[in-house]
């Protein structure tokens, strides 16, 4: 796809300045290709189709914000979205479900979303999606092929990545951070440290130099910076897998600080040492697919 330049020099601004934390202001919207735009707001990073048939969303991050985030969808285009798409059940992603079902948009996610969302919110309620899928499935809608992958154990059990092929735009969720560190990863909820890798490993070979790719937090991107945070999770990988050799405790590898030579930013909520005991049980389990 080509950018107008603008958009170029502003993507590039934004990967220069991927260190930055997440948007604590208003939501702001950005065009990132045709007939497709980027909120950035409180949570996760929703993205906006629009067009000849209407309107529909990746994630609506919290319930708080889905007035403002209706109101922005009215400046593009309608403030009713068709679809909601949740990359995976984490509230920053989901929180605005029942509102949005409320409005009559059908929630769109893997079968393992559902089910993590009704163990949350129980069995009727309208966070839930009225359509899941398993492996893969493909919105033919607003002259866009949207293609949903199913990635197993990667951030958590119910990761989906949408691949808007004809605008050559991804949307990562949260299996990709653009924090300027590692992602999250969440364990408890069937995440791992393989499957992310997997995970980005398959993503890159759909992504050519003009893929704008979407994280789950941080800025819109595109593919070299997607690459680098392939080779970050790799050394981190392989870092912890050193200092775990001989079935070191969790407890002496955290105290060994093996991800310290990456040198890399974590914030108060994702410190170092709860990232590397993230690592070590995520690197206990495999990825059975
Ligand atoms: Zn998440």
């Amino acid at each position: 796809m080509k950018f107008p330049i603008a958009l170029s020099a502003f993507l590039l601004l934004c990967t220069q300045s991927a260190i930055a934390d997440d948007h604590k202001g208003p939501l702001t919207v950005m065009p990132v290709g045709k007939q497709l735009n980027v909120i950035y707001g409180q949570g996760g990073n929703i993205a906006v189709s629009h067009g000849k048939d209407g309107l529909y969303i990746i994630d609506d991050q919290f319930a708080r914000l889905s007035g403002d985030i209706k109101k922005a969808l009215g400046d593009i285009k309608t403030n009713k979205a068709e679809f909601v798409v949740s990359t995976h059940h984490h509230g920053d992603h989901t929180g605005g479900n029942e509102n949005f079902a409320n409005d009559g948009s059908h929630i769109i996610a893997h079968h393992n979303v559902h089910k993590r969302l009704e163990k949350k919110h129980g069995k009727n309620s309208k966070f839930l999606p009225v359509i899941s899928f398993g492996d893969d499935m493909t919105l033919h809608f607003n002259n866009e092929r949207a293609n949903m992958k199913h990635y197993p154990h990667a951030h958590t059990d119910g990761d989906s990545v949408v691949f808007f092929t004809k605008a050559n735009v991804i949307h990562m969720g949260d299996i990709y951070f653009n924090l300027g560190g590692l992602p999250f990863i969440d364990v408890d909820n069937g995440g791992s440290v393989d499957g992310i890798i997997d995970a980005v490993t398959d993503v890159l070979t759909y992504a050519d130099d003009n893929t704008v790719i979407i994280p789950g937090h941080g800025k819109v991107t595109d593919t070299k910076a997607l690459n680098e945070y392939l080779v970050l999770m790799n050394n981190a990988k392989a870092l912890m897998l050193s200092a775990m050799k001989g079935n070191t405790s969790q407890g002496d590898v955290v105290a060994m600080k093996p991800l310290d030579v990456l040198k890399l930013n974590y914030s108060d909520w994702l410190s170092q040492e709860r990232t590397t005991e993230l690592f070590y049980r995520g690197l206990s389990v495999k990825p059975h697919h």
